[in-house]
Parts: C-alpha cells; structure tokens; sequence
C-alpha cells in the first residue's frame, strides 16, 4: 500500500507585509511537507476586505519568492472561493446543522451564560427560530455537548468541549462575508490538504474545524501548531513595528536561519550565512519535527535583529 501523498500549506492573511512570525509558519510548515515529498500549497486568505491591505498580497508572494520559498500550483485567492463557501453551507444546512440568528453583539454580550475563549458565549436564543418580528443577521453552526479532542504534532493531545469554549459559532457574518473557521476548513477539504501546519495562535479555532470537517464528511487533516514567536518583552511581534516587516534582499539567509532555530533546528557551522537555495534543501532534509520547541509561552526573538 504506497502511503498517502503529503499535502501541506501557507494561508497568510494580506493585512500587511510577510509578517516574521508568519514566516515561521511558513518555513515550518514548507520544510514539513517537502521532508516527505509532498506538495505545499499557497492560498492567500484575503476573505475579509476590509482588513486586505491593498498590494500586500502581491508583496507576501514577492518575499516568499525572495525567500526560495516556492509554492506548487495556483494561488487560491480565498476572494473568490464564494460559491464553494454557499454550496458548503448548504450542505450544512440540509443536515439541519444551521439556523438564522438575529441577536446583535450587544445582545449576546448582555445575555451569554459566562465568557468563552474568544468573547461571549452563544446563549442560544435563536436555535430554535427567531424571536417574532426579527430579522435573520448571521449564521450559525449548533454545536453540541461533546468533547473534539486530536493529537497535534507539537502539543500533543488537544481538547475542547465546543459549547463550552465557544457555542454555536457564526458561519456567515451579519455583513454577509464567511467566516474564516469556514472558509478554511472548505478549501483546506478541495485542495486535499492534509497536513496543517501553522501558528500556536489558531490552536483554539482547530476543534471548531474539525467539527466542521466531520459535519462535512471530509477526513480531518493531522494538525501541527508552531509555538508563537514573541518579541524579547514576552508580547506578540506587533506589526506596526517597521522592524518586524521584512526586506528580503539583503537579509534572507538571516531571516530563515532564524526562523529554524526558532524551531529547534541545528544549522551546521558551514551554513551560517549561506543564502536560502542552500539552507532550505539542508533543511528539509534535516528537519526534526522532534525538536520543535512545545512553548505555551511562545518563543522569544530579539526584534532588533528582525
Ligand atoms: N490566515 C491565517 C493567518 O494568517 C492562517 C490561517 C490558517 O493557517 O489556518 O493567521
């Protein structure tokens, strides 16, 4: 029986520059794909537009070009992926999975049984249709009482009770965009992705997911969360800071010799300096998903050499 072809993926979101932190995930999840011979996808997340940057999707690409971080096939464009989001729903909403919700934020705030990990709460109101004289605003998955539990590559056993985390969780926003715990799991499913690798940050979002892959029937990906890159005070690399936006020509080797190290990785003494057509075929071959640091805490980088 010849093994399953490993199929990997970067999903960056164009709200600014190639982020260092999402270089991370990039080079982990590249160098995870390529070690087995798969594929590594690129798609390009630009789902909500008010929070694409204009050019910054073009610049994303032009780095990671830069960065000898080359992708197979077609960019999938998350912008026009529409009609695969509706026929999903659909389907969701013929296995009576979904219902119409008419309750503003302020409603659910004023109304959710305790906090969750991401805001209120849903308390429920609508599940059962809306009140008289409401008008449907967003959409919502019921989510139920069980616990999704899986196994991550870095962080080992994962579990959530969805109800009590998150609730039934929006699919199709009041302002009628997708949601991104849909929008992912749907083309992560089309592409054949199955093998997730990205930030410590979306360890929360991965049980809705899986949720979302078995109400769709598709098989669930094998999940594999990088620690979170924090600058030397212990906070998240912000942005705003020009230093963490990256210039590529000058400082490539640097910024991947960086991002493996952050990952556990050992750069032989023979390589330091050398450029990313060297380091990442050295790295793909020697990568040990072993000696990915599992840090809850996150990884500290000095921001001044970003
Ligand atoms: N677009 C998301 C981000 O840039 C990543 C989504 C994912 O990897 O599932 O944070």
């Amino acid at each position: 029986m010849s093994a399953e072809q490993v199929v990997g993926r970067f999903a960056p979101s164009p709200t600014g520059p190639l982020h260092f932190g999402s270089l991370v995930a990039a080079v982990g999840s590249y160098c995870l794909a390529r070690r087995e011979g798969g594929l590594w996808l690129l798609r390009m997340e630009d789902l909500d537009p008010p929070r694409v940057v204009p050019g910054a999707a073009d610049e994303i690409l032009s780095s990671l070009e830069k960065l000898g971080l080359h992708w197979d096939g077609e960019v999938v464009w998350q912008s026009q992926r529409n009609e695969a989001y509706l026929a999903a729903v659909e389907t969701l909403r013929d296995k009576g999975l979904v219902f119409d919700c008419a309750c503003t934020r302020k409603e659910i705030i004023l109304s959710a049984p305790h906090p969750g990990e991401e805001g209120p709460i849903y308390p429920g109101t609508c599940r059962t249709g809306l009140p008289v004289g409401r008008k449907p605003r967003a959409l919502r998955i019921e989510v139920p009482q069980e616990q999704v539990s899986f196994s991550d590559g870095v962080f080992g056993r994962v579990q959530q009770v969805l109800a009590d985390a998150v609730g039934d969780f929006i699919l199709r926003r009041a302002d009628g965009l997708f949601a991104y715990q849909l929008a992912v799991v749907v083309d992560d499913a089309a592409a054949g992705i199955n093998q997730i690798v990205r930030g410590a940050d979306l360890l929360s979002s991965t049980p809705r997911q899986i949720f979302l892959h078995a109400c769709l029937g598709n098989s669930v990906p094998k999940y594999v969360h990088l620690p979170m890159v924090l600058g030397s005070n212990g906070k998240k690399i912000s942005k705003r800071h020009g230093s963490a936006e990256l210039d590529y020509e000058f400082r490539a080797s640097a910024l991947i010799s960086l991002s493996l190290s952050l990952l556990g990785q050992t750069i032989p003494k023979e390589l330091h300096g050398a450029p990313p057509a060297e380091l990442l075929p050295w790295a793909v071959k020697n990568f040990e998903p072993r000696n990915i640091p599992a840090a809850n805490e996150g990884v500290g980088v000095d921001e001044e050499v970003l």
